[in-house]
């Protein structure tokens, strides 16, 4: 059908059909040539046959998982055959769809194969359209590698079309298409094993997110194999064989199904489009920043230009374009607020700046969490796994980025997404009135959490001191525009507790510790320094508090850690971030290696209304609710019964969270040691005792003060598996916490690990330490395990002295600052002094609280 338009549209996927109608909106004439269905991958092979599977595997999870919800199946099973046929009549309810908004809109569609035949034509089929535009939007297609057996696999195309649910499912490539399916088939109650090259599978997604994703997956059986890289795929006895390579290790997975998901290459075969002057580069084919190609009168959206591949972006694109084209507007696209969605089980969903984004381009931002464990809504779908975390500008206040995991992420992005698109505020957020019960109250308690004003969690750090914030205007990514710092003397109180978090310094776990991810080589750099760098700013951080106790800033007592910096960082980061810390009150490192801000840690220690109790617990109890940590109880090894209430509360509520409890050698002499050790056996609770054996005791080496020297005998005696490690090596601590953690975590039986460290400083700032010879001292601090690991680190080639210096000096920078935030902190107000000791029960109680003093 020969034609003239004023634009003709190539593709009629959501680039292309949502370009079409807008072109047909503003006047102008319009066709869209397309070769296949009408809605593109989107509607017929990607976002929308693939939700509605999902919808099928979704419902049959909460059917599986709803007798505590009173419903009583005798039988209750899966008919894929039946899930498919749904998903094809929404598939063509939507290509119908488009087809009747396109005949609506006035679009003439034309069928067949478009190619770029000279200045203002477009060729299809050998009839040939003018048109005084051309826009291309042709889409992508699936990525090929030359894998040996890539003719065994299948695609995301094919696997739509399966048969049956395959008993095991193995895929290659950790990114959000075989990520989705991952969670679709694992779902059904199929194995499934994703092997992904990447240290991460979805690399776009925060690493805490990964992480509870990645938890999830494992509670059905899945199993996720990062930095693996697949070499082949074999027939093996009557199924297949997909054999891979973790570092030096080899491995493979039996599967009857191999999907191949390594990402899609945008499309442009048959176009001509380099004959017509559009340029292409990698295939993508390039465009200037109001999409216009290299050819005249030629514009490319969606897919096919590369960038984010995905529906909403190319749609977006396509109304950019036209818009452009018809001389009504002049858009550069804006991505700054591209939201992400990942429909896996819980979903996941992005916008936004992330964690590490924000460290890199250096901007100071704060963060505040909610857990959906303590939303309403969350709890009455009975789906209270995963979080909501906001980053703002920690001067403007301004919302720069947010990160969902959990029941309907993807829908609660929006709120987010419109947020950040318009430079909206925490405070603009938390002033809109959110409707209860709703899972987005979520955003608002997170945007809240960030200031320090949290009301459905306990707050991990509240008031600002006065001081200007640096991140000025410089520090903003471009569009967004400074607001004026928050200002010295702020009367009102609420305004005050507002706290600048640099990005957190703990660094981001692989989803699995394992022997792999800590072997010295130059995949894991990144991780193993992060884990270097950790040691270091404890180090540094309790030299500084040990000053400062000394200047009489720090009440009480002051315990250190020092030297035992292996085993609270190889301890701590081996756990997930749902498990629980419960810990004694040397805890100062142990909270910041759970990624407690350590701002708020040495606030604490000052007594100061910014600290994580504001200043309510001073050297003795650190807590910080929304990261699980239960931090010290005075009483020495009093907080062990503690974790056994919380292994109960795990225990009870079915979780698979594991219960992390910390203690000294000193408290292994006493009762309530042995009846916790007890009680966690007898009634199989998921606890792993911790023991950090730091040979100080409480003033009396434990050699001299037991009969048992070997600490982890004890918890034999109990019949319950325990082991000793060597508590001044980073790596063999992460390891073997990590392997014993994961037992705990699939069979709920207690364990027992045995660090033996030795700490530097004996049991206060003020022990005069003389229980030691100076022979015993000189030795083990020749055992340093920070040095230790300096030693590795240079022996293996992934640091080097010079590195090393920066470090200490960016860690010495970095708590000069801490300090200085915690002396510039208000104190509590004297007739606030009953606030917050129980958690914020005393808050709106007012008949708990005894008269001022
Ligand atoms: P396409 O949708 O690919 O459309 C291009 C169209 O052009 C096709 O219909 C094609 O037949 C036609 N065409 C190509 N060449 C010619 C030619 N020469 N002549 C005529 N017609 C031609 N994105 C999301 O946002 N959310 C999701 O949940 C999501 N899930 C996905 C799941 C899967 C399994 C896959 C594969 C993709 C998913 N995507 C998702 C990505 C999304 O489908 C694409 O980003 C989106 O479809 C791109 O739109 P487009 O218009 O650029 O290209």
């Amino acid at each position: 059908m020969a034609g003239s338009f004023d634009i003709v549209v190539i593709g009629g996927g959501p680039g292309g059909y949502v370009a079409a109608l807008r072109a047909a909106q503003l006047g102008a004439s319009t066709a869209v040539v397309e070769k296949d269905r009408l809605g593109g991958t989107c509607l017929v092979r990607g976002c929308i046959p693939t939700k509605a599977l999902l919808q099928s595997s979704e419902l049959y999870s909460l059917a599986k998982a709803g007798a505590p919800f009173g419903l009583v199946i005798d039988h209750l099973g899966f008919d894929w055959g039946m899930a498919q046929k749904r998903k094809t009549a929404v598939v063509d309810q939507l290509v119908k769809g488009v087809e009747g908004l396109l005949k609506a809109g006035g679009v003439t569609v034309v069928k067949g194969d478009a190619k770029l035949a000279g200045k203002g034509v477009v060729e299809v089929s050998g009839e040939r359209l003018q048109a005084k535009d051309i826009l291309i939007a042709t889409g992508s297609a699936i990525a090929r590698i030359p894998l040996k057996g890539a003719e065994l696999t299948i695609d995301s195309d094919q696997i739509l079309e399966l048969r049956e649910v395959p008993k095991r499912l193995a895929v290659i490539g950790g990114g959000v298409v075989g990520m989705e399916f991952a969670a679709m088939f694992a779902a059904l109650g199929c194995k499934v094993t994703v092997l992904e090259m990447l240290p991460q599978v979805l690399p776009m997604v925060d690493a805490d997110l990964v992480t509870a994703y990645a938890k999830h997956l494992a509670s059905l059986g899945g199993e996720i194999h990062t930095d693996s890289k697949v070499a082949e795929v074999v027939k093996h006895k009557g199924a297949l064989q997909v054999r891979f390579s973790t570092g030096a290790e080899g491995g493979s997975v039996d599967a009857d199904q191999v999907l191949l998901a390594v990402g899609r290459v945008p499309y442009t075969l048959g176009l001509d489009a380099e004959k017509a002057g559009v340029k292409l580069e990698r295939g993508r084919v390039v465009v200037d920043a109001q999409l216009r190609t290299t050819a005249q009168g030629v514009w490319a959206v969606g897919d096919v230009i590369g960038g984010i591949m995905l529906a909403h972006i190319a749609s977006y694109e396509g109304v950019c374009a036209v818009e452009n084209i018809a001389g009504h507007a002049d858009r550069t696209p804006d991505y700054h607020a591209a939201p992400n969605c990942i429909y896996t089980e819980p979903e996941i969903a992005h916008v936004g700046l992330g964690e590490k984004e924000a460290k890199e381009k250096g901007i100071e931002v704060k963060i505040g969490r909610f857990p959906f464990a303590a939303s309403g809504r969350a709890l009455t779908l009975g789906q209270s796994e995963g979080f909501v975390k906001v980053l703002a500008d920690a001067g403007s206040g301004k919302l720069l980025g947010a990160h969902i995991i959990g029941p309907r992420a993807t829908d609660l992005i929006a709120e987010a997404t419109l947020a950040i698109q318009n430079g909206l505020t925490l405070e603009q957020i938390d002033l809109t009135i959110h409707a209860h019960p709703t899972l987005p109250e979520s955003l608002m308690e997170a945007a809240l959490a960030a200031q320090g004003r949290a009301i459905h969690v306990a707050n991990r750090r509240s008031a600002l001191p006065a001081r200007p914030s640096p991140a000025g205007a410089a520090t903003l990514p471009a569009g967004a525009q400074a607001k004026v710092p928050v200002t010295a003397n702020v009367q009102n109180r609420e305004q005050q507790m507002v706290a600048p978090v640099k990005p957190p310094t703990t660094p981001p776990s692989p989803a699995v510790i394992s022997a792999n991810s800590l072997e010295l080589n130059k995949g894991n750099r990144d991780f193993l320094l992060g884990l270097h760098r950790q040691m270091q700013l404890i180090r540094r951080f309790e030299e500084r508090a040990q000053e400062q106790y000394t200047k009489a800033k720090i009440g009480g007592y002051c315990h250190l850690n020092i030297g035992e910096e292996a085993t609270v960082v190889g301890g701590i980061l081996a756990l997930k971030s749902n498990d629980y810390i419960f810990t004694s009150y040397r805890e100062h490192g142990h909270a910041i290696a759970r990624g407690v801000d350590p701002k708020a840690v040495m606030a604490e220690l000052f007594g100061k209304e910014t600290g994580t109790s504001h200043g309510r617990g001073g050297s003795m109890h650190m807590f910080d609710q929304s990261l699980r940590f239960m931090g010290g109880y005075g009483i020495v090894g009093g907080h062990l019964p503690l974790a056994v209430g919380g292994a109960w509360a795990v225990k009870y509520r079915q979780e698979k969270d594991v219960v992390f409890c910390m203690f000294g050698d000193g408290a292994t002499n006493i009762g309530a040691f042995h009846e916790s050790l007890n009680m966690s056996k007898v009634f199989d609770l998921p606890v792993v005792w911790f023991c950090v054996n730091n040979r100080y005791g409480m003033g009396t080496p434990v050699e001299a003060a037991s009969a048992v020297a070997d600490i982890y005998k004890k918890a034999c005696a109990y019949d319950m598996e325990a082991i000793q490690v060597d508590g001044m090596n980073l790596r063999e601590v992460m390891l073997r916490t990590s392997e014993v953690v994961e037992k705990t975590r699939a069979d709920s039986q207690p364990r027992f690990i045995e660090a033996l460290c030795y700490r530097f400083k004996g049991h206060s700032v003020v022990d005069p330490d003389k229980y030691r010879s100076n022979e015993d001292k000189e030795k083990f601090r020749k055992a340093d395990p920070i040095v230790a690991f300096e030693h590795e680190l240079e022996k293996s080639g992934l640091a080097d002295e010079e590195y090393f210096k920066s470090v200490r000096q960016e860690v010495d920078a970095q708590v000069r600052d801490v300090v200085q935030y915690a002396d510039d902190s208000p104190d509590p107000k004297p007739e606030d002094l009953y606030k917050f000791t129980y958690a914020g029960e005393w808050d709106d109680r007012p008949e708990l609280r005894a008269e001022p003093i």
